[in-house]
């Protein structure tokens, strides 16, 4: 989304190309019984999509042309996840990409040069912060990092890494001599009993808790081209947008979801969805929905023009989780009992809306943070 001129809000040409392209893809490739029978494969997605991805060059999208990529920016990434979030994808797409910005912050150009083009050409990645502590803080890190020689020895456990069994490689944050630092992790570093897979509320995640312990990574493998505190802000942010841009295209056919049934479902001899009682919220989370894509593509240009857009992100991801859950909340109601049942797939967006909503910081901590930056 740009501003033009005259002052009107509409997409850039990049961003109206890949809408169109990627929602056709996600639809066609991603239909709800697909994603229902990924809920039960282990890795959760289908690895012929996730190559057709990289050959679409979408991995490619926000990464320089020196590394292998596009070019382009994370405004041009938006639209590509919203559509994917819009069909409930999985896979570690946001992973790889959330894990790729955050080299391009903070990596060496040695450590980008060696990661990005294989990135770019579909290598999964991951990011691993969260502890068990919970904090959404990213400084808060107990997990550590000890010199030994000219390597670092790491110990501790990160909890909730998104994609971990896919990610050829993943960027850890660590404490290192007192001060905050991120390491590269080449998967084949950790131990064979490394990875616990955990279990979330969002059965199309996959998510993991990762041992660290006696992992062994080369001064080469730490971040060091800016400060970590920085890198970890920026991972934060971008985790954040993109968050916020999935939940955004879930809550779009949230809505498409329950609109059909409020259509078609009639009781007392009526269709539900003249009741007002049903359609006056069904209007309240179509409103919602707007203002947060509203949200989310500004914070997109803010990313795309600025670098980052702090105080559009924060409200994007505040303001898509509240309309998802809304949306997801009231699809459930409006499908009566059978809102209830896991065949309904109502289910569907709400576990998807806890889950985008509990990363990153859910929205009453965005906006805390918001008034922090803003009064
Ligand atoms: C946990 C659970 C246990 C249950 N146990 C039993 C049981 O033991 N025995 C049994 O017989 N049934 C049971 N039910 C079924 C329950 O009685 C029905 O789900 C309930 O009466 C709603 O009917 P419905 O599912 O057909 O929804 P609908 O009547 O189709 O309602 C769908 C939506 O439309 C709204 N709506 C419908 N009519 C109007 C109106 N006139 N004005 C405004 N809004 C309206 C509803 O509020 C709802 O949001 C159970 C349901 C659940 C969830």
């Amino acid at each position: 989304m740009a501003f033009s001129n005259n002052g009107s809000i509409g997409f850039t040409d990049e961003q109206a190309e890949l809408l169109e392209i990627a929602q056709r893809f996600a639809r066609e490739k991603s239909p709800v019984d697909k994603v229902r029978a990924l809920i039960d494969d282990e890795t959760g997605h289908d690895p012929a999509v996730w190559h057709e991805l990289a050959e679409l060059g979408w991995l490619a999208i926000a990464v320089p042309e020196e590394f292998g990529g596009v070019g382009l920016s994370l405004a041009e990434v938006v639209p590509v996840v919203e559509q994917m979030g819009r069909a409930l994808m999985g896979g570690p797409f946001v992973s790889t990409t959330i894990a790729a910005q955050g080299l391009l912050q903070g990596g060496t150009e040695a450590q980008k040069a060696a990661l990005l083009p294989d990135l770019c050409a579909g290598v999964p990645a991951a990011v691993a912060l969260t502890e068990s502590h919970g904090d959404w803080d990213v400084t808060r890190i107990e997990c550590t990092a000890t010199r030994d020689g000219d390597d670092f020895v790491l110990s501790g456990t990160k909890v909730l890494v998104s994609d971990a069994a896919a990610a050829a490689w993943l960027l850890v944050s660590v404490t290192l001599e007192g001060a905050p630092a991120v390491v590269i992790v080449p998967k084949d570093r950790l131990g064979p009993d490394a990875l616990t897979r955990e279990v979330v509320i969002d059965e199309t995640r996959r998510s993991f808790k990762v041992s660290l312990d006696g992992v062994r990574v080369g001064a080469d493998q730490v971040l060091s081209a800016a400060p970590a505190t920085r890198t970890l802000a920026h991972i934060d942010l971008v985790s954040a947008l993109l968050l916020a841009a999935e939940m955004c295209g879930g809550t779009a056919s949230c809505i498409d979801y329950t609109v059909e049934y409020l259509k078609t479902r009639k009781q007392f001899g009526k269709l539900i969805g003249s009741y007002q009682a049903v359609k006056h919220p069904a209007v309240d989370a179509l409103v919602a929905y707007e203002q947060a894509r509203s949200h989310v593509y500004a914070a997109a240009h803010s990313f795309g023009e600025q670098g980052e857009g702090e105080i559009a992100t924060r409200m994007a991801k505040a303001q898509a989780a509240t309309a998802m859950s809304f949306a997801a909340d009231r699809a459930i109601q409006f499908h009566g009992g059978f809102g209830f049942t896991y065949d309904c797939d109502a289910q569907l967006y709400r576990r998807r809306a806890f889950w985008g909503d509990s990363r990153h910081g859910d929205a009453a901590y965005q906006r805390r943070k918001l008034a922090d930056l803003m009064f």
